[in-house]
């Protein structure tokens, strides 16, 4: 009897983030550096939606989460660049035989508005990750006023990622 070729196998995962938002700090989004009289307090340079990225693919490979990888005690992460962290988890992902199918990203925050920015973001993401800028999105929502996020004290992300198992060939 002759097998059929493997189904595809696809896990999915989630990553979420919040920073506070403080003065004088870089603002670091989605790797892209933004003139804003504020930035995103953290250990690393606190660019929340490439935290939520890195939790969502962790999450979809089952490698656990960017606080145990990457530990904000460890000086080694010091204002470290977060594409390191994205980059890192893709060489992981790469090793377990993981391929990214699409990456999806929802910035949440009441300012800077983020519409002339989006496609600079998803050429980021899709550089880091080696996909097309087609299986990247970025959408950016207010809090509607509401919360921390609404009073501009914070910012947000929500991310999700897609894997596609990568099986060898056999013939
Ligand atoms: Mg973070």
């Amino acid at each position: 009897m002759i097998e059929g070729p493997k189904p595809a196998e696809y896990r999915v995962g989630i990553g979420t983030d919040i920073h506070r938002i403080v003065e004088n700090r870089r603002l670091m989004l989605g790797g892209v550096y933004i003139p804003y009289p504020a930035g995103l307090l953290g250990h690393s340079d606190g660019d929340v939606a490439l935290h939520a990225i890195t939790d969502a693919l962790l999450g979809a490979a089952g490698l656990g989460d960017i606080g145990t990888l990457f530990p904000d005690t460890d000086p080694q992460w010091k204002d470290a660049d977060s594409k390191e962290f994205v980059y890192a988890v893709k060489e992981t992902l790469e090793k377990k035989g993981w391929e990214v199918v699409n990456v999806d990203l929802t910035i949440h925050t009441e300012a800077p508005r983020l519409g002339p920015i989006k496609g600079q973001i998803r050429r980021c993401i899709a550089g880091l990750l080696g996909i097309d800028f087609t299986a990247t999105n970025v959408k950016a929502k207010t809090n509607e006023g509401l919360g921390e996020i609404g009073a501009g004290e914070a910012m947000a992300a929500t991310a999700i990622a897609l894997l596609r198992k990568k099986y060898k060939r056999t013939l």
